[in-house]
């Protein structure tokens, strides 16, 4: 039975290789699952019988649209806009929209796979997708951040609606960006659909919580997984990188369960701050001002900066939360972690670590949550927000944060139990891959073959 699962996952995973060439980041998340499922096929044949790892990696559908727009100059400005609806078998297409230069079809298709996974984790009803563009938010004016982004919608509210494909942010789109989208949709389709979108503002159909979630989400996660082992945040050092809404949520959490995070980063380089980072400098910088992380040596002047992102991974820590982009840690990196003593990684961003750098980890038993388990909170509490939509109702601060937390619980649950069952205890990696499938694949299998 192994050898004919295997054989299937692999040839599975060549053909979407051979269908979507030179997409490095998508074949890279669809062997990592693909490859932890192994043991579950072998146990049931039903999900090769019925196609499901055919069907589950190719999306439902693809769009890819022009997006014209006038920059301050008056020149015309065009980017490519994309959406994946990757699968709606549990719910309908729920995912961040992503605005960074690096975005592209391959980018896209790993985030839209990955939160298939990870929204089903989240024991919500949604299903998985994701989109964006390539346009850069860095150094553009309000005025021209707001007519990309209702160009943006102008294409898009054709695919999405509540109850089909709701979008919500991601990189290089936060609160000022839904705020510009969720008008422009409501102009275009004449109704105030609260529920199309979410991370909205708290004025119009927003969640409490939803801001601070994925960050929160990430500490409660790596909290479950410290207390397994009988350790806490509690006198540890930790380093965050990035500086964007999971890396400032993930800090403050963090410090309020007495950890010191002495760094954080942005795309240019990292803070290093060793009485512990001043969370309102990084807030006021980057939030409200949106200035670079080496302005807050400024501010501080007992702190450091140091050009160049990566080599954040060179100051040594108990806990690091890697909150930037995906494969912000390669091999080398993870071998010097271990080697400077780390205890447990919680990827708050999507794919932060890459194959080899998981490996590593894993090999030197080092506590490992992975993306689709650690980051689950703001997807969740976006579920949430669509919850109070449809309700017309809102709940407080602390009933979300409490749901979540208990959401949070339940995902470390169910992935450890998913590793022993298989055989893997302790891997969170193929817990968590999973514990996500079943839930899809048997909810495909019983959806019939569409
Ligand atoms: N972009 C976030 C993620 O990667 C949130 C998506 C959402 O809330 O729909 O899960």
């Amino acid at each position: 039975a192994d050898v004919t699962a295997r054989n299937y996952v692999q040839s599975v995973f060549e053909t979407v290789v051979s269908r979507n060439p030179n997409e490095s980041e998508f074949h890279q998340a669809v062997k990592e699952i693909l490859e932890s499922l192994i043991p579950v096929i072998a146990k049931h044949p039903k999900y090769m019988e019925h196609g499901v790892l055919e069907r589950i990696v190719e999306p439902e559908r693809m769009i890819s649209f022009r997006v014209p727009w006038v920059d301050d100059k008056g020149k015309v400005q065009v980017n490519r806009g994309f959406r994946v609806q990757f699968n709606s078998a549990i719910g309908p297409f729920k995912g961040g929209l992503r605005f960074h230069p690096s975005v592209n079809a391959s980018i896209i298709k790993f985030l839209g796979f990955e939160q298939t996974f990870k929204n089903s984790l989240t024991g919500q009803p949604i299903g998985g997708g994701k989109g964006g563009s390539d346009f850069d938010p860095k150094g553009k004016s309000d005025g021209e951040v707001m007519r990309f982004t209702q160009s943006f919608m102008t294409e898009l509210n054709k695919y999405i609606g509540p109850d089909t494909d709701v979008p919500a942010g991601d990189i290089g789109v936060g609160g000022r960006e839904i705020g510009f989208l969720f008008g422009q949709y409501k102009r275009i389709r004449g109704g105030n659909e609260a529920g199309v979108l979410t991370g909205k503002g708290l004025t119009y159909g927003g969640s409490l919580a939803r801001t601070e979630a994925t960050g929160y989400g990430a500490v409660y996660f790596v909290n479950e997984m410290l207390n397994s082992k009988g350790l806490s945040f509690e006198d540890s050092t930790v380093v965050v990188s990035g500086s964007g809404n999971v890396a400032i949520y993930a800090i403050q959490k963090a410090t309020q369960l007495g950890a010191k995070v002495v760094a954080c980063s942005d795309s240019n380089g990292y803070i290093y701050d060793k009485d512990g980072i001043k969370l309102d400098t990084v807030r006021r910088l980057k939030e409200v001002e949106r200035k670079r992380i080496s302005d807050y040596v400024l501010e501080h002047p007992t702190a450091s900066y140091f050009e160049g992102c990566q080599n954040i991974w060179s100051i040594a820590c108990d806990i690091a939360l890697p909150s930037a982009t995906q494969n912000e840690i390669d091999e080398a990196a993870a071998k010097l972690m271990v080697a400077n003593g780390v205890k447990a990684i919680g990827e708050g961003a999507n794919m932060p670590c890459t194959l080899e750098a998981i490996d590593v980890f894993l090999e030197a038993d080092v506590l490992f949550g992975p993306a689709k388990a650690a980051n689950a909170g703001g997807v969740a509490v976006s579920a949430l927000e669509m919850a109070q939509n449809s309700m017309r109702y809102s709940w407080s601060f602390h009933e979300v944060d409490d749901k979540l937390h208990m959401i949070m619980k339940n995902i470390y649950k169910n992935s450890v139990e998913a590793s022993e069952e298989y055989g893997y205890p302790g891997n969170l990696v193929v817990g968590a891959n999973i514990a996500g499938f079943i839930k899809v694949a048997d909810t495909m299998i019983a959806q019939g073959i569409i």
